[in-house]
């Protein structure tokens, strides 16, 4: 996978490989390859780590440790991305300075709602109502 980019000149956008991705955020940023890439597994981890707390905290609320279907999987995964897409680039850069710990204390206080999918699923009342 790479990444999408801006031609400097026209402004359109343009899409290039890995490691044109990598190169290219190096130069804008003034710092090395190895940097770039560095910084580039870092936002993917911090990424990664959200939807492990947010899944946690949906299984536990089912009392298990699996999804039952591709469906809800998809229905759960969709959810906590689409509350990971709103935070703004700024706050995601935030995110990337923090240490994993730190950061599971700060997801933690970032409510995703499930409540429409508990209910879905479980065809049952639910009298835990999270709010994003
Ligand atoms: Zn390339």
């Amino acid at each position: 996978m790479g990444g999408l980019t801006y031609n400097e000149r026209t402004g359109e956008p343009v899409v290039v490989c890995f490691k044109c991705d990598i190169k290219i955020r190096a130069q804008k940023d003034g710092i090395t390859i190895k940097e770039a890439e560095k910084r580039r597994k870092r936002i993917f981890e911090v990424s990664r780590l959200f939807q492990d707390v947010k899944m946690r905290e949906y299984f536990d609320y089912k009392s298990k440790r699996e999804f039952d279907s591709i469906e809800e999987a998809n229905r759960v995964l969709k959810r906590i991305i689409s509350v990971w897409n709103n935070f703004s680039i700024k706050e995601k850069k935030g995110f990337d300075t923090i240490d994993n710990e730190e950061l599971e204390r700060v997801y933690k206080d970032i409510l995703v709602d499930f409540s429409d999918l508990y209910r879905m699923l479980n065809n049952s009342l639910i009298n835990i109502i999270l709010h994003c």
